[in-house]
């Protein structure tokens, strides 16, 4: 049978339950075998992030130590260069040749895909999971619009309907603990202690 693969990549900066949850909702949702969360090395499309790239995996470790189906997954980290989606779909193919991949994006990274390295192409090595996420709505360009009524048509692009939306960004939390404020219950427990520990996003 194949194995269905969902891919969600970020920044991670910090990973937050609006991840995990959303995660957990379309594996169950769309009967995926496993999600493999992947941590950007280079940002293309932003600042760079504010912990390194080893603390926000040591966070992605906190938060999923021990589900088999969320897997973390270094490939962008280990990889030379800017993490350009493109490239890591294709070496999940030569990874998974059998599987059928699906990239999770919320409506802000949905937004502006057609910004992205060779985004028409992305179609050609998975499905697109688009996950309503306020306050962003759909792109009006008209192209956009025809690119992915039609992609939508025939099946590979999904738009999740009832996963309850948790209104949390990572931004968000960073505010919080510079202003003083704890971000308890948005994030695991073990991923604050983290932060707290290595005294992260104060400044
Ligand atoms: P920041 O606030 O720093 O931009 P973020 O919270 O948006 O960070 P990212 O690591 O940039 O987190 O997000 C990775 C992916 O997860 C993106 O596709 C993003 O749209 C999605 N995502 C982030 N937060 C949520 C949420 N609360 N619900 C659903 N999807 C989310």
């Amino acid at each position: 049978m194949t194995q269905n693969i969902g891919i969600i990549g970020g920044t991670f900066d910090p990973i937050h339950f609006g991840h995990l949850h959303t995660a957990w909702g379309i594996l169950e949702q769309l009967s995926l075998d496993q999600i493999r969360f992947i941590p950007c090395g280079i940002a293309t499309h932003r600042e760079a992030p504010v912990a390194s790239a080893q603390q926000r995996l040591d966070m992605l470790e906190c938060a999923i130590q021990s589900d088999d189906k969320l897997i973390i997954d270094r490939r962008e980290i280990e990889r030379d260069g800017p993490s350009y989606m493109i490239d890591t779909l294709k070496s999940l193919q030569a990874d998974f040749p059998d599987a059928q991949l699906h990239l999770i994006l919320g409506m802000d990274a949905f937004s502006e895909l057609d910004t992205w390295k060779d985004w028409q192409a992305l179609m050609d090595y998975t499905k697109l999971v688009i996950v309503r996420r306020m306050p962003y709505q759909l792109p009006v360009d008209a192209k956009f619009r025809a690119w992915y009524g039609e992609q939508e048509a025939q099946g590979k692009v999904i738009f999740t309907q009832d996963i309850p939306l948790l209104e949390i960004s990572a931004t968000q939390l960073r505010e919080a603990l510079r202003s003083g404020r704890s971000p308890r219950y948005l994030l695991p427990e073990a991923v604050l202690h983290y932060i707290t520990e290595n005294k992260l996003y104060l400044r």
